[in-house]
């Protein structure tokens, strides 16, 4: 239990012991429970009424059966989950993945670094996560509509505008949140904008939302630089995944003036040292649902494809892990370390493993967390909510600067923090405790529930 305060190392043996064979949530709570001691030193209250430990173990629990029937009339059956961690702030609030890796301890992972992050952005929002082992890849479209309709048909009396409130994540984009939306709004006959986000604009969905993630992180990421007095000005970016948060982080930074040189998929990753054609890859991975081999079959010259391997190799300046957890590891941090990267920003949720924050720790390296640095997601789906409360719909601009202001406030809140704890410079430490005291204040206002 190296790195934690005496005072805590028994609420991560519980954690540990009450949560077995679920590692993913054992690194995130022990990450968390590293920066708090030096909470506790300074507010002893803080460690009172097992406050921590409540906040460490979710609120509820579901687990259920998603059976649907595949093109081949085949019965298959399903998981489905929807962890609710937290909702002192608000509403249960985050995402919904359909993933084969996808287990309850996936899911408690994502909804402990959910509750942080929601409070991070000052929004009222508590914090959850959901999803299930569905395999999305090679399904038909009435195939995927018919497992959403399953799923949302045992989902649908958990969630609420007011209760829970899912949205996207991997393998969960507009069109699986339109299939579970039309379910809901059957199975409870009313139109309840609110109990999701990442709608279409159609029915209810907030401009800017699909690109939130991915220009929030680029925002924050400007914010760190300008700190170091500098700029994306033709600095050399890799990004990891090809997904939404991906695409949408090299759009911005294109537009700030970077160079994106490498981004990958599950199978591989491509280099272009002309410069990622961001274009052609949202025809192949958004509109296609492809592989991103494509890119280098259809460029030629000047661009590679490296089938599984690691896009860290790759040498950047910036780089920016946007598909999945624990995708860059020590070995992978000391190359990027070595090729004189400056800033790691995370646009996935934990990508980095701990090996790798703590090698870019002690070579001095700007590291940001995901649970700050890729929060303008879940800012923009409240954003949806608020804007599906009083029955309007804001312009992509009004959309776009909210979200701006938001990522340079959380930006501004983890370097206050880190400074004011004795770790300047030191973002995870910052999210943690910034995160932390936000929720810990609600709940000790409303007692011991
Ligand atoms: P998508 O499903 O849109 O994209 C995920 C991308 O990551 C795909 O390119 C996928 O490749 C790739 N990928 C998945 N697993 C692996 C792996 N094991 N190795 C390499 N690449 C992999 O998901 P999102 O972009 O929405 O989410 C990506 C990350 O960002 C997740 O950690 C998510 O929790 C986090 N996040 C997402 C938010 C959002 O608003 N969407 C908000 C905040 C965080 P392939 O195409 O081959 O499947």
């Amino acid at each position: 239990m190296n790195g934690i305060d005496e005072k805590l190392q028994p609420i991560l043996a519980t954690v540990l012991h009450r949560n077995a064979g679920e590692p993913e949530f054992h690194q995130a709570v022990r990450e968390v429970l590293e920066s708090l001691g030096r909470v506790v030193a300074r507010h002893p209250e803080y460690s009172d009424e097992a406050l921590i430990e409540r906040i460490c173990e979710p609120e509820r629990q579901i687990i259920f059966r998603v059976p649907w029937i595949d093109d081949n009339n085949q019965v298959r059956i399903n998981r489905g989950f929807r962890v609710q961690f937290n909702s002192s702030l608000g509403p249960y609030k985050g995402g919904v993945r359909f993933h084969p890796s996808v287990n309850v301890g996936i899911i408690k992972f994502l909804g402990f670094e959910q509750v942080f992050k929601n409070a991070l952005t000052g929004m009222p929002i508590g914090g959850g996560k959901g999803g299930s082992d569905f395999d999305p890849k090679g399904r038909s479209d009435r195939e995927i509509m018919r497992f959403c309709q399953s799923f949302m048909i045992e989902l649908h009396r958990h969630i609420g505008e007011y209760v829970d409130v899912p949205a996207g994540d991997i393998g969960v984009g507009a069109r699986e949140i339109g299939y579970m939306f039309g379910m809901y709004k059957r199975l409870n006959n009313r139109f309840e904008a609110g109990v999701l986000t990442g709608k279409g604009l159609a029915y209810g969905g907030s401009r800017a939302r699909k690109e939130a993630t991915g220009f929030g992180l680029a925002y924050f990421v400007q914010s760190m630089l300008e700190k170091k007095g500098t700029d994306f000005e033709g600095k050399r970016c890799v990004v990891s995944g090809s997904g939404n948060v991906a695409i949408y982080a090299m759009e911005k930074i294109l537009s700030f003036g970077g160079k994106i040189v490498a981004c990958s998929d599950s199978s591989g990753y491509i280099v272009d040292e002309n410069g990622i054609d961001l274009e052609l890859v949202k025809q192949i991975k958004e509109s296609r649902r492809a592989r991103i081999s494509e890119y280098a079959d259809l460029k030629g010259q000047g661009c590679t494809y490296v089938k599984c391997g690691s896009v860290w190799q790759v040498p950047c300046e910036i780089a920016l892990p946007c598909a999945t957890q624990n995708e860059l590891n020590g070995t992978d941090a000391k190359a990027l370390v070595k090729n004189g990267v400056i800033v790691v920003a995370e646009g996935a949720n934990m990508p980095c493993t701990p090996e790798a924050v703590q090698h870019f720790r002690s070579a001095g390296i700007m590291f940001a967390p995901g649970k700050a640095a890729n929060a303008g997601g879940v800012a923009t789906s409240a954003l949806e909510m608020q804007q599906n409360a009083s029955r309007d719909s804001w312009s992509f601009q009004k959309t776009e600067d909210r979200l701006a202001e938001i990522m340079r406030g959380i930006h501004a809140a983890c370097d206050q923090t880190a400074e004011e704890f004795g770790a300047p410079g030191d973002y995870a430490l910052g999210a943690n405790i910034a995160g932390f005291v936000r929720v810990a204040d609600a709940m000790r206002a409303m007692g011991i529930i």
